[in-house]
């Protein structure tokens, strides 16, 4: 496990906005909503599988989606992991979302 990750190269700027939490757009209804409101995936290599960044604290390319059934169930169907990690995603990578929902359901 290295020590110190590489700075991420690609992190988008946070809009800034005057009084509210940034806004992020769910990969499942694609309504925006507050990112205190949706749960964040982060795409992790070897091997290549999306896992739930509980703590928000994971480097790399995040996807934001509500921490519900429905979304979760649209963004597999319409593949939109592939669009928001902008890469192909092979369904392997995404097998055991039907834990994202346990994890969420903790919250
Ligand atoms: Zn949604």
């Amino acid at each position: 496990m290295p020590t110190g990750w590489p700075s991420p190269c690609c992190r988008l700027n946070d809009v800034v906005s005057s009084n509210s939490a940034p806004e992020r757009m769910c990969i499942g209804c694609r309504a925006r909503a507050p990112q205190n409101d949706l749960l964040r995936l982060v795409l992790q290599t070897e091997p290549l599988r999306i896992a739930v960044d509980e703590d928000r604290a994971l480097p790399g390319r995040g996807a934001w989606i509500h921490p519900q059934a429905d979304c979760l169930e649209k963004a597999v169907k319409k593949s939109a992991f592939a669009a928001a990690f902008k890469q192909r995603i092979p369904r392997s990578a995404y097998e055991d979302h039907g834990k994202w929902l346990q994890k969420m359901d903790n919250k």
